[in-house]
C-alpha cells in the first residue's frame, strides 16, 4: 500500500516526532495552522475514524488519551487546543491514514473554513 503516514511510521519518510509509543506516533504538520499543529496516528494503518471506530473500538481510547497528555506535553492544555479529525473528500481529507489534528498557542476561530 502506498500511504505517506505509514510511510512516516516506518522511518522511510521523515518527520519531526514528539512522541512515540508501540501503538501511537505523534509528528509535526509539515505545514502548521497554528504554534502548536501536530498530527497523532495510531501506527495500524486505518483509512479514517470510521474505519478506525469499527475495527478497534479500543484504540481509540487509547488515541484520546494520547491526544490529551500531549497536549499537556505541548503546554496547550490550560490555555485550549483544539481536536480536528477531517474525513473524507467534503471533510477535508487529503491524506487516507486516519490522523488527528491537535492545534493551540493561538485563539482559534468558528466555524471553521
Ligand atoms: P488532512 O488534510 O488529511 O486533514 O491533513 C493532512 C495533514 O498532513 C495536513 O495538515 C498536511 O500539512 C500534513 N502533511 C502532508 N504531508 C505531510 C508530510 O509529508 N509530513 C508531515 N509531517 N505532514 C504532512
Ligand atoms: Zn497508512
Amino acid at each position: 500500500m502506498n500511504c505517506l503516514f505509514c510511510e512516516i511510521v516506518a522511518g522511510r519518510i521523515p518527520s519531526q516526532k514528539v512522541y512515540e509509543d508501540d501503538q501511537f506516533l505523534v509528528f509535526k504538520d509539515i505545514a502548521p495552522q497554528a504554534p502548536v499543529h501536530v498530527l497523532v496516528i495510531p501506527k495500524v494503518h486505518y483509512a479514517n475514524v470510521t474505519s478506525l471506530t469499527q475495527s478497534d473500538p479500543q484504540l481509540v481510547s487509547g488515541l484520546f488519551s494520547v491526544i490529551t497528555k500531549q497536549a499537556s506535553a505541548l503546554g496547550v492544555d490550560q490555555s485550549g487546543f483544539r481536536v480536528v479529525t477531517n474525513t473524507g473528500r467534503e471533510g477535508g481529507q487529503s491524506v487516507d491514514h486516519v490522523h488527528f489534528h491537535v492545534m493551540g498557542g493561538r485563539p482559534m476561530h468558528w466555524p471553521p473554513g
